[in-house]
């Protein structure tokens, strides 16, 4: 199995509108790199809005026949793509490990929790259903269905390229509406690879579109008049800007930012079971994860055992290329991530943090031009201090003790953000306390990334989201339809 699933050659992407691949109306390219290797292996197009004005266009003229389709023809639909994604399963993977970096399992696991998305929305037969009352009074009943918005959009960050989208796609298109998808410029290879697969599942044309490109595509969605609902991921002032621009244009939006993630570790925590989760929530896909932990706050005496804790394991890990065997953490995306990263690192030690494992010393000798940062710990953090309180986004953990419980909550509720929180502990109380006070709505106990499976809903609150019905489950299908009531009488 070859370790590159991307050509190495520079492959120039298209947008897919109406069913064919077509070039977009621009002369102007970003460099896609393998984050592992340093090399540019695409350039995606910085589409237009006459580009974006094509694919809503197809999308509309797709939706009347799309949205009359039985739902559980749909949903057949939903049925081969997921057939095709489990019988391209590694294949995705792997191109997920070469745009991105992250490692091979990483992407594997990444690429499965997409594939539950799809699951999921297959079950829209039963989970669109509406409700419905007879004689509400005499002879006149009343009931509800749920219709499909028409034409919706969904615009996605870098970290999960095969994942993220897979949040919206399934549920808007199987809701009966037809779908505009704006992938990151960063990672565009995994979705040109599913827009193949839906096209081998036997979707109509039209019904699914992808626009390439950055922020004149983005502002393109937002102000869009065929276009009825948004869903955003990235970060927070991004976010809080497609919010604001899109409600601003009378759309549906729901809109997911950045996080700075708190892990709380109690005395009574069993520390042998929780380091390798600990670990893991900073140090998986090198800290690249809106749910990975940022900051570490071990509670009284939790404070010497989690660091050297912490910081044995951080130096165990293995940096390199995320597609060989034995690597446990990967590149950053690209050399500016790497910068900004090294940057943080630069600026914690200038305003005091004690650093206990620099990853800037990391070096990967068989691959001298990849965008690596090694593991990197922070101990006696304020959240004064910039890393104790930015979203860094790489694998830096930033150690911030507290005398008690109450210290560290009121901590995590100071910070804007509040995307995902976890506290290890082997107290029911102190964990219920801990849950009912924490502002992110995603809450682990003794789990170190608090990732809600695809039949319940995902997204924070405060800074961490913008909108109200959230990401996949439930929520899903209350975003991508409306309530039509009919009340009737019958003479
Ligand atoms: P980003 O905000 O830079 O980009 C996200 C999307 O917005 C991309 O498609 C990009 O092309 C577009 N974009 C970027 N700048 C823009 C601008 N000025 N105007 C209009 N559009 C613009 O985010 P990213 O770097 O790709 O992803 C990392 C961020 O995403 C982190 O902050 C992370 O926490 C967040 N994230 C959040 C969640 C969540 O569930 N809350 C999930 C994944 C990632």
């Amino acid at each position: 199995m070859a370790d590159v699933a991307v050509p190495t050659n520079t492959t120039i992407l298209d947008n897919f509108i109406g069913g064919r691949w077509v070039k977009a109306q621009t002369t102007e390219f970003f460099d896609v790199h393998n984050p592992a290797i340093g090399e540019v292996i695409g350039r995606t197009p910085l589409s237009t809005t006459a580009d974006v004005d094509a694919a809503v266009l197809a999308a509309t003229h797709a939706f009347p026949a799309w949205r009359d389709s039985p739902v559980n023809a749909r949903a057949q639909v939903l049925y081969r793509l997921k057939a095709q994604l489990e019988q391209h399963f590694d294949e995705m993977a792997r191109i997920v490990t070469t745009e991105h970096g992250k490692t091979i399992d990483e992407a594997r696991g990444s690429v499965r929790r997409g594939i539950e998305c799809v699951e999921v929305a297959c079950g829209a037969p039963s989970l669109m259903q509406g409700s419905g009352l007879e004689d509400i009074a005499q002879g006149i009943d009343c009931h509800v269905v749920r219709q499909p918005l028409g034409v919706c959009a969904a615009i996605a960050p870098f970290n999960f390229p095969a994942m993220v989208p897979m949040w919206f796609l399934p549920f808007a298109i199987v809701t009966g509406n037809t779908f505009v998808l704006k992938p990151s410029e960063q990672v565009p290879f995994s979705m040109r690879r599913a827009m193949e697969l839906l096209q081998e599942a036997g979707l109509p044309p039209g019904v699914v579109n992808l626009v390439n490109g950055g922020r004149e595509v983005v502002d393109a969605i937002c102000d869009h008049p065929g276009i009825r609902a948004v869903s955003f991921v990235g970060s927070t002032p991004v976010a809080r800007h497609v919010y604001q621009r899109a409600t601003h244009a009378g759309k549906r939006v729901q809109a997911l930012g950045g996080a700075k993630n708190f892990v709380v570790v109690m005395p009574d925590a069993d520390f042998d079971r929780s380091i390798s989760v600990i670990t893991e929530s900073f140090y998986g896909c090198a800290g690249e994860r809106c749910l990975a932990g940022s900051m570490l706050v071990p509670v009284g005496a939790a404070h010497r055992e989690a660091r050297e804790r912490l910081v044995e394991s951080a130096r165990g890990l293995k940096v390199g290329d995320g597609t060989q065997p034995g690597v446990t953490m990967g590149p950053v995306i690209s050399a500016r991530h790497r910068e900004r990263v090294v940057g943080y690192i630069a600026k914690g030690e200038t305003e005091g943090a004690k650093l206990l494992v620099d990853g800037r010393q990391t070096r990967v000798p068989d691959r001298p031009n990849g965008f690596f940062v090694g593991p990197t710990v922070f101990d006696d953090v304020s959240g004064r201090m910039t890393i104790g309180h930015e979203e860094i986004f790489g694998p830096v953990a930033s150690i911030a003790p507290v005398k008690t419980l109450d210290e560290a909550i009121a901590l995590m509720r100071s910070h804007p953000n509040a995307n995902a929180t976890s506290i290890f502990t082997s107290s029911g109380k102190a964990a219920r306390e801990f849950a009912k006070h924490a502002t992110a709505s995603m809450v682990g106990v003794n789990i170190g990334v608090a990732a809600p499976m695809a039949y319940f809903p995902f997204g924070g609150a405060k800074d961490s989201f913008f909108g109200d019905l959230k990401v996949h489950g439930r929520d899903a299908f209350e975003f991508y339809t409306d309530k039509k009531v009919t009340i009737s009488r019958w003479f």
